[in-house]
């Protein structure tokens, strides 16, 4: 599983790096909008965590940039505790959750497993249950 994360705070970023890297997922920094913009439009992830507040182009942009470009990837963005606007906006434009920083790493990970799952079950599921449909019929025949 590819995750990018896209953090200007040092700590934050090298914080998130080490646990999500420790917990199996393969990561890309990007520690500013400008490398987080290009990495996200240009490669493929399975996952972006994506903070708001960047000096230069911020998560927003980033995130409309890549919901224009229909790139579905799942978006967990970062947003201060008191920011309710932030919330809304956030998810109004396409973004998947969100985290309120500060946050546990627990957090992170479990909402980030969350993430993966909804949005991969869809296509094991409909294979599964094509099997299933199929088989009887092909009986009867
Ligand atoms: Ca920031």
């Amino acid at each position: 599983m590819r995750l990018l994360v896209v953090e200007d705070e040092i700590k934050t970023a090298d914080y998130l790096r080490q646990g999500l890297t420790e917990a199996g997922f393969q990561v890309s920094l990007a520690r500013n909008g400008l490398d987080g913009h290009h990495l996200a439009m240009t490669e493929s992830f399975d996952l972006v965590i994506l903070d708001v507040m960047l000096p230069d182009v911020d998560g927003w942009r980033i995130l409309q940039s890549l919901r224009e470009a229909k790139n579905a990837t799942p978006v967990l963005f970062l947003t201060a505790r008191d920011s309710v606007d932030d919330r809304v906006k956030g998810l109004e434009l396409g973004a998947d959750d969100y985290l309120i920083k500060p946050f546990a790493f627990v957090e992170v990970l479990a909402r980030v497993r969350s993430l993966l799952r909804r949005t991969q079950a869809p296509s094991t599921q409909e294979a599964v249950s094509y099997t299933h449909l199929t088989l009887p019929t092909s009986d009867l025949v």
